[in-house]
């Protein structure tokens, strides 16, 4: 497919929280847009939201699946494909998307990042429900719990510290392939964190999790796990782009979220700040707020 004589006001690349809430607000503007989303994502695979305003508890799936729906009602066109690459030749974004180009004035990327995970046996059963992956999501879910913080870095400790301040002081901690500096042990014996070496292999429990075992066979008792392994920015259809960046990787961008390429956005967890379904949203409404005014003056 080639809508070669087509240019759209704005190609929206991925449909989470950030590229549904500015397709929302684009739609309402009466602009035409296209999002391009692969399935998936972060929010998608979010089994309780609880921090949502106006929802005690939702899906991350619904939010999604609701978020598609009132973007089609607005005008959205969507696409179900994995962006691949994203060019500009005279101030016009060309996206391609396997055999598919598409042009458009404005590019707002949404596409968030893909979560590391060790290969543990039955991950699927306890995603969400004693397994959790995101402190601010679901800390919450571990107060005065018998808590395991399982990572692979020195943030794991500087993790367990804030945790134990305002959830649950049973914390154990596991590294699995990390020497830790000396200050870091003398922190985790001072705030009593029991510190275990090991790979992950298998979580216990039937109905709720009691424990994980190692690939050596010992077993950590715990009630919650909160996982810290690090992530990828989905942005590989970027590269040719010089964007401005900061050291760990995060797209800068200013107030309304225009990046140092002008006309292309980014929101959600390709920039730097909390990654959280409220912060994405709002900022996709800031990014179609602004590139609405700069259509506006074209
Ligand atoms: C397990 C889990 C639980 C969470 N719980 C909560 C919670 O309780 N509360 C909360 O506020 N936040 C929660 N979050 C965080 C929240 O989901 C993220 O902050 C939010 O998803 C960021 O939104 P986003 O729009 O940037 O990305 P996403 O929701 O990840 O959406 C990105 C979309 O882009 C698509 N995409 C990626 N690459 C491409 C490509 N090349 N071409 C086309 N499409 C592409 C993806 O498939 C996906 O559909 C949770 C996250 C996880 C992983």
């Amino acid at each position: 497919m080639n809508d070669s004589d087509l240019i759209y006001d704005c190609i929206i690349i991925g449909g989470g929280p950030g590229g549904l809430q500015a397709a929302i607000h684009l739609g309402r503007y009466n602009r035409q847009v296209l999002l391009l989303d692969r399935g998936g994502g972060s929010t998608n695979s979010a089994a309780s939201i609880e921090n949502f305003l106006t929802r005690d508890l939702i899906t991350g799936r619904q939010i999604i699946a609701l978020g598609m729906e009132q973007a089609l009602r607005f005008g959205t066109r969507l696409e179900k494909k994995r962006v691949e690459r994203l060019a500009q030749t005279d101030g016009i974004f060309v996206v391609h998307a396997g055999k598919d180009s598409f042009r458009a004035r404005f590019v707002l990327a949404s596409s968030g990042v893909t979560l590391h995970f060790p290969r543990i046996k039955n991950l699927h059963r306890f995603f969400g429900r004693g397994f959790y992956t995101c402190v601010d999501c679901d800390g919450y879910h571990t107060t005065g719990k018998k808590l395991l913080i399982a990572g692979n870095s020195l943030a794991t400790i500087r993790l367990a510290y804030g945790m134990k301040q305002i959830f649950t002081p049973d914390i154990s901690i596991l590294i699995s392939d990390q020497q830790l500096p000396e200050e870091y042990l003398e922190l985790a014996e001072e705030e009593n964190f029991r510190l275990y070496h090991g790979i992950p292999e298998e979580l216990l429990g039937e109905e709720r999790l009691n424990g994980l075992r190692l690939a050596d066979g010992r077993v950590l008792a715990c009630e919650a796990i909160m996982a810290d392994f690090g992530f990828r920015f989905n942005d590989d259809y970027l590269a040719e782009l010089p964007l401005e960046r900061d050291s760990l990787g995060n797209i800068l961008v200013n107030a309304h979220g225009e990046s140092s390429v002008p006309h292309l956005y980014v929101v959600g967890s390709l920039r730097p700040g909390n990654p959280q379904v409220i912060i994405a949203a709002g900022q996709g409404a800031t990014a179609a707020i602004d590139i609405n005014r700069q259509l506006l003056a074209i």
